[in-house]
């Protein structure tokens, strides 16, 4: 996968009912232009996800499932597979920290999901991030190490340039517990270069270079193009604003214009 596109994502979360969600997505399609710079992807609930696949125009808007269970099929009351999935969405979040917290995933089911998302073609967004008290305690790169470890083992060379990794500070995160205080660009590209440091070990300098790796929590248009020009970073995973087309929008707009700034400049908030 290559890292010549900015990535937008927007997660939805548990949020628009059928009807809505394609209101939704035809007001945005009427305001997002295609560029060739930028890659746009929504992650609506899951009941969506079908009908949204016959609607959208994947020249415009790629899909992202929010969440799925690693076994391809079988006893498994109330679940969603990834193979099910093939075909419908372009990626998938893994190890959001809302599953991670809410739901108590482990590193072995974010692992497993990893796999089944490669497996069934799918690209899947890892997401990795600290606590406000993991953070308070100084304990910010040996959460991150441990999540990348977890999340990529058994990952091989071939499979990891396929994956996204996001950084999403927990206590950055709007639904978070630190009440969505924003992250500085400076600390998000300390993360960035331990992300890719990391990787750089596991998998060697090519694999680090290719990675693809986002920003997320709290992003919102007026400190979008902050975040993008962060050395390193290839596009935004956004939350709140993901649901306010005008929002979404410029930051979109942001993107393409953020791809032709220096990558290496960083900007304030
Ligand atoms: C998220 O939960 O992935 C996220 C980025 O949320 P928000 O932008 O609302 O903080």
């Amino acid at each position: 996968m290559a890292r010549d596109k900015t990535l937008i994502v927007g997660n939805w979360k548990m949020n628009l009912n059928m009807h809505e969600a394609s209101l939704y997505v035809h007001q945005l399609a009427k305001l997002v232009k295609n560029r060739r710079d930028v890659e746009v992807v929504l992650a609506p609930t899951a009941l969506t996800l079908q009908s949204l696949s016959l609607q959208v125009n994947y020249r415009q808007f790629k899909l992202a499932a929010q969440n799925f269970y690693w076994r391809d099929q079988g006893a498994y009351t109330g679940e969603i597979s990834a193979s099910q999935l093939r075909g419908v969405v372009q990626y998938a979040l893994v190890g959001h920290s809302e599953r991670r917290h809410v739901f108590h995933e482990s590193d072995k089911d974010i692992r497993a999901k990893v796999q089944a998302a490669i497996r069934n073609q799918i690209c899947p967004i890892l997401c990795v991030g600290e606590t406000a008290s993991e953070r308070a305690d100084g304990e910010t790169l040996d959460v991150i190490h441990d999540q990348l470890i977890g999340g990529l083992a058994n990952v091989t060379s071939e499979e990891v340039e396929q994956i996204v990794i996001a950084y999403e500070p927990v206590w950055a995160i709007s639904s978070g517990d630190g009440n969505g205080h924003n992250a500085l660009p400076s600390d998000v590209k300390k993360v960035v270069a331990i992300i890719r440091n990391q990787i750089k070990h596991l998998y060697g300098s090519v694999a680090a270079n290719n990675i693809r790796v986002l920003y997320g929590a709290s992003v919102r248009a007026d400190d979008a193009a902050a975040y993008l020009a962060i050395e390193g970073i290839d596009g935004l995973l956004v939350g709140g604003v993901s649901l306010d087309a005008y929002g979404f929008n410029e930051i979109v707009k942001k993107a393409h214009k953020g791809s032709s700034l220096a990558k290496n400049t960083e900007g304030g908030i």
